[in-house]
């Protein structure tokens, strides 16, 4: 299943934080340590998305592996940020690889990532679709599960929902409509990380000014805490809380 990662703080270049620490993102696109429910790499595309100084996010995506990116080493040498979220994909079965199907979505000031699946895709989401308005359907990025709780959650957002009670209401609707569903969700507006641990693991390491929230640890430090399953966490530099959510 797919990894993915969001850091908030000061800035950062995105080689030092995505490519260079011993089990960086770009490791573990093809050396994941934690798959969980299927999958053994994440070769079917990845994305990246920062905050330039806009309230709006740059994003980059691609369909090729992390790896095989001849250009991503000099662009992420150069390029600094004080808000990522970047992710590496292993399409589920039965689901396109195409590059609008790479995580992160983005919308406004938002980026957003989903790790894991949704069960009986696509007629178990019938009811909460059928609550979007047609014009959020036909304009979804791609005709996938992550897509469809981008749409849900951006909804919800735009509504003025406070972006931790819609992460988690998106995820419980989800999982009472799908029971099995995996939601890792991490969702930033390039200040605040808002993530889930639904079945598949979740990280969180506070730095000296910065957090940063992922599928795996990067590397070995000790300050690396587990989010326990079931549960939502919010992050700033300044604060880390973690709350349940319910059973999955
Ligand atoms: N189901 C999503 C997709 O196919 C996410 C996949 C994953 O987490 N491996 O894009």
């Amino acid at each position: 299943m797919c990894r993915h990662l969001a850091y908030v703080g000061e800035p950062v270049r995105l080689a030092d934080l995505l490519l260079t620490p011993p089990h960086s993102l770009l490791r573990q696109s093809w050396a994941p340590c934690d798959m969980r429910g299927g999958g053994t790499v994440n070769a079917d595309g990845f994305g990246i998305g920062w905050y330039a100084g806009d309230p709006e996010p740059v994003r980059l995506r691609r369909t090729s592996p992390m790896w095989t990116d001849a250009a991503l080493p000099g662009l992420a040498t150069s390029v600094s940020s004080g808000g990522v979220l970047a992710a590496v994909r292993s399409a589920t079965v039965g689901m396109p690889v195409v590059e609008t199907a790479c995580a992160p979505f983005t919308g406004g000031p938002w980026l957003f990532s989903h790790n894991g699946l949704v069960r009986g895709w696509p007629s178990s989401m019938a009811g909460l679709a059928g609550r979007l308005p047609v014009t959020d359907l036909l304009t979804m990025d791609a005709p996938t599960d992550s897509a469809l709780l981008w749409a849900l959650l951006r909804a919800s957002l735009s509504d003025g929902v406070p972006p931790a009670k819609a992460v988690a209401s998106v995820v419980t609707e989800v999982a009472a409509a799908a029971p099995g569903s995996r939601l890792n969700l991490l969702l930033t507006n390039g200040s605040t990380i808002v993530g889930t641990a639904w079945t598949h693991a979740l990280w969180v390491r506070a730095l000296p000014g910065a957090v940063v929230v992922a599928s795996e640890p990067y590397d070995e430090d000790p300050g690396w805490r587990e989010v326990p399953d079931g549960h939502l966490v919010t992050a700033t530099p300044s604060l880390v809380d973690m709350t349940r959510l319910g059973e999955p």
